[in-house]
């Protein structure tokens, strides 16, 4: 049960790693937050000190409570700090074989009842839990960004994922404040199943001229009441994470309509990957974000 899940690893401190060492630290857990660069690992816990800053300064958290906070949370470039870890959330960069081998990894230094959740946007929890000792043991906890800010989990089982394991996290994920939703292990699951074909087709709209950045972003914000437009939401999520989440359909549905737009896949070969590298479809190098079509 989730009671017994005490100190939570994370693996990755990008926008979704901090975000989960965050939430984890502040539902009181011990959590060990690992990076294989020093640099994401120190832009990572900055982040959070941020975010938590900005809770003390609007009055949510005592300056206590958010050293208390920071104090929970560990962080190196090795997988040491996994060794006494009920649970380690996987949440690096969406690539299957890498996430393989970050798994084959961790297997060889956590006890052998770990749980080990992914937090993959798309790729098979299946596929993933066959290369670990413990597929009954493994689980798709599937957090959306901002972490600390979206109430959503969606939960994915393998289909060899344990009852008791898929129950434990359920209990876990009410117990950081959020609301758990089960999606089954079909490609991208339930949230990016419907999102990412809208932000491609966005894109394609852009590369077939159909409307500017800004027609388009515009138009989904006031013509449909969406919070932010499809482009803009594109640079937030990173594009390379939409590029791959769109790969991960098109390959595992084999349908031609989720390939993904030849510009968007262009940008991501330019290195342009959205607010992450400081330009996407805007420029964030100014004070306000600048569309670049
Ligand atoms: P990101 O690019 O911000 O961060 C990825 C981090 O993983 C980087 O800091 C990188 O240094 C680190 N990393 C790469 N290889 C590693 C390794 N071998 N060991 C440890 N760390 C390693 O990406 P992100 O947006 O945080 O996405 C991470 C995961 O979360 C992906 O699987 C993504 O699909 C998923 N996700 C993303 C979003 C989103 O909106 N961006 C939402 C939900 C889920």
């Amino acid at each position: 049960m989730s009671s017994d899940i005490k100190k939570i690893g994370v693996i990755g401190a990008g926008q979704m790693g901090n975000g989960i060492a965050h939430v984890c630290a502040l539902a009181d857990h011990d959590v060990y937050l690992m990076d294989v660069s020093d640099e994401g690992l120190e832009k990572g816990l900055e982040s959070i000190r941020k975010n938590l800053d900005r809770a003390v300064a609007r009055g949510k958290m005592s300056q206590a409570d958010m050293d208390a906070c920071m104090g929970r949370i560990s962080s190196g470039t090795s997988y040491d700090g996994f060794s006494d870890c009920d649970l380690v959330i996987e949440a690096a960069t969406e690539n299957e074989e890498l996430k393989k081998e970050i798994i084959r990894d961790l297997c060889k230094i956590v006890p052998e009842d770990t749980i080990i959740a992914s937090n993959t946007s798309s790729i098979s929890i299946t596929r993933l839990g066959t290369q670990t000792d413990r597929p009954g043991k493994f689980v798709g906890m599937h957090f959306m960004n901002p972490v600390p800010r979206m109430e959503l989990v969606e939960l994915i089982r393998g289909i060899a994922t344990d009852e008791e394991t898929y129950a434990a996290i359920r209990e876990l994920t009410e117990q950081l404040g959020k609301t758990p939703v089960n999606a089954e292990d079909f490609p991208a699951f339930i949230v990016n199943r419907i999102l990412l074909p809208m932000i491609n087709e966005a894109v394609y709209t852009l590369y077939e001229g159909v409307g500017s950045v800004q027609a388009i972003d515009t138009s989904m914000k006031l013509g449909t009441n969406h919070p932010m437009g499809p482009l803009e939401l594109a640079d937030f999520i990173g594009l390379d994470t939409c590029l791959a989440v769109m790969n991960v359909l098109h390959e595992g549905l084999a349908d031609t309509k989720y390939r993904p737009c030849p510009l968007l896949v262009k940008y991501v070969e330019a290195g342009w990957l959205g607010r992450k590298t400081g330009r996407g479809f805007y420029d964030y190098s100014g004070e306000e974000p600048v569309p670049t079509r």
